[in-house]
């Protein structure tokens, strides 16, 4: 059985091929001893494509998106953050006997050999390289104080009030 990110190049006829497809992000599991830590990213939801292929001459061009949903703690309070990356999929490939050429634009260049051709491992790298490099449940969060742990955007405490910096603490010394 076919995995579901493949497809043969011979179903791209004249006008292209579209696939629509989704699948259960566990393969994904194995990004996270690669590019990005992920270890605190929880995926919610199928990972979904829906891309345009066409032939070019000997290359094949993908264009489409990407979805997945995730969540991950707020990098400063903690609270769970529900978010969703949404790549742009821009890739071609090049027989593998043939020479790639360097493109400018976010479009990743890659060979294939066969007929068959599987996208996993080009879907992998997008979903490592959209992770935000912070993550942030609002840009204004306050986080959680330092001193007694407690969430500054729910609640207060006076940690701060009680706190007296050592020139502070000196000049009151002096005064009495
Ligand atoms: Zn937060
Ligand atoms: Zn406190």
């Amino acid at each position: 059985m076919m995995n579901k990110f493949e497809f043969d190049i011979n179903e791209i006829g004249e006008n292209g091929l579209h696939i629509k497809s989704e699948q259960a992000p566990d393969f994904l599991n194995d990004i996270s001893n690669s590019l990005f830590c992920v270890e605190n990213i929880k995926f919610n939801s199928n990972l979904f494509i829906d891309a345009n292929i066409y032939k070019d001459q000997k290359q094949i061009v993908l264009n489409g998106s990407l979805s997945l949903k995730y969540v991950s703690p707020c990098s400063r309070c903690l609270t769970d953050v529900n978010l969703q990356i949404n790549p742009e999929l821009n890739l071609i490939l090049v027989p593998n006997n043939e020479d790639v050429f360097e493109f400018e634009n976010d479009t990743v260049v890659s060979s294939y050999s066969g007929s068959t051709i599987d996208i996993t491992d080009y879907l992998s790298e997008m979903v490592s390289v959209s992770f935000p490099a912070k993550i942030l449940c609002d840009q204004d969060c306050k986080g959680l104080c330092s001193d007694c742990g407690v969430d500054l955007n729910m609640d207060s405490c006076n940690c701060k009030e009680n706190w007296i910096s050592p020139d502070f603490a000196v000049l009151k010394n002096y005064k009495n």
